[in-house]
């Protein structure tokens, strides 16, 4: 049974923008929350289709809006954000947070592993470049571009928990048991799925048709990596590739990776980063290569919203009063296009 229940606060109360692209992603946004506020006073107008969920997290009220279904990557998002800033004027920065594939780079001991987490960050591009998918099958890279960084507040802390981690484990693992005592009947789907479901295929080593869940790809072609003491996720800071199609290609993940030095794939941030002030935060959820599957998905996506929870953590509140209102940028033409 569905109880309507109505945030006891205004709407122009709300002052963090959470985007997410699937279900599962906007349930492990909701299932972080320290408080739920239910659905927002003031109803959106009816050219907002976004679907909402508002909470807080420590000392910050937040708007979760998840993409409208199977409308996944950057046009929706964007059209997201800007009817979210609509309806929710007071928003000053956003987190773009959900699923993403992982570029591993062994040889140079970059060891992402399923259910880590990617944040963009990085001094060159602010964190995510664009890529465009038919210029990468003609072997040419011409339309990458780059986009605006994270804002001001967003970068603070992000330094701060980068500076925090290197005293102290990640809180991940914690949020992500205190959301699954919270909320029961995510335990059966959200937790770790177990380091020996973790299999990273050679690049050149095709899925064998048949079942998703690579029960007749040759146990050989595993790369082999030594097991982690703990399941713990690790969080990554690195260039995040954005682009309009899902890549099942370990040839062009791994293009990507040698001549731009992505570590992250996924389909929404293209676009959002240069008309949302906003941090983008990816679970890792399979490696971009033809065995791709969707096992990973609901604890990646958990994973992400640990992580953007933390971060969250280390922003100061009157930080947040110093950004101006996400809203005011994007009207005002502030944010390129
Ligand atoms: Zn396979």
């Amino acid at each position: 049974m569905t109880i309507f229940k109505q945030s006891p606060f205004a709407n122009d109360a709300y002052t963090i923008g959470w985007i997410c692209a699937l279900p599962v992603e906007f349930a492990a946004a909701r299932g972080m929350m320290d408080e739920d506020h239910g659905e927002p006073q003031t109803p959106p107008a009816g050219a907002d289709s976004n679907s909402y969920f508002l909470g807080s997290m420590g000392k910050f009220k937040i708007v979760v809006a998840c993409l409208p279904l199977h409308q996944p990557g950057s046009p929706p998002a964007v059209a997201a954000a800007k009817e979210m800033l609509f309806t929710f004027p007071k928003i000053r920065i956003g987190l773009l947070v959900g699923i993403g594939a992982g570029i591993p780079d062994i040889d140079n001991e970059l060891d992402i592993r399923l259910g880590d987490v990617v944040v963009g960050s990085s001094p060159q591009s602010g964190g995510v470049i664009v890529y465009d998918f038919g210029k990468i099958r003609d072997g040419s890279f011409e339309s990458l571009s780059v986009l605006n960084r994270p804002p001001k507040s967003l970068g603070t802390a992000l330094g701060k928990l980068q500076a925090l981690h290197e005293s102290r484990e990640n809180m991940v693992p914690h949020y992500v048991e205190e959301m699954l005592v919270k909320h029961p009947v995510m335990r059966k789907n959200y937790t770790h799925p177990g380091q020996s479901s973790d299999r990273l295929f050679q690049a050149n080593y095709r899925h064998v048709s048949g079942p998703r869940n690579c029960n007749k790809c040759e146990a050989s072609q595993i790369v082999e990596r030594e097991p982690r003491p703990d399941e713990d996720p690790v969080i990554h800071y690195g260039t995040i590739a954005s682009g309009s199609m899902v890549v099942r290609d370990a040839a062009i993940r791994d293009e990507l990776r040698d001549r731009h030095g992505a570590i992250c794939l996924e389909m929404e941030a293209a676009g959002l980063m240069n008309n949302f002030p906003c941090v983008v935060v990816r679970g890792i959820s399979d490696y971009g290569d033809s065995h791709k599957n969707d096992r990973w998905q609901r604890f990646a996506a958990a994973a992400a919203a640990g992580c953007a929870k933390e971060l969250m953590q280390q922003i100061q509140i009157n930080a947040l009063d110093g950004e101006p209102a996400a809203k005011d940028l994007v009207y005002q033409g502030q944010f390129r296009v």
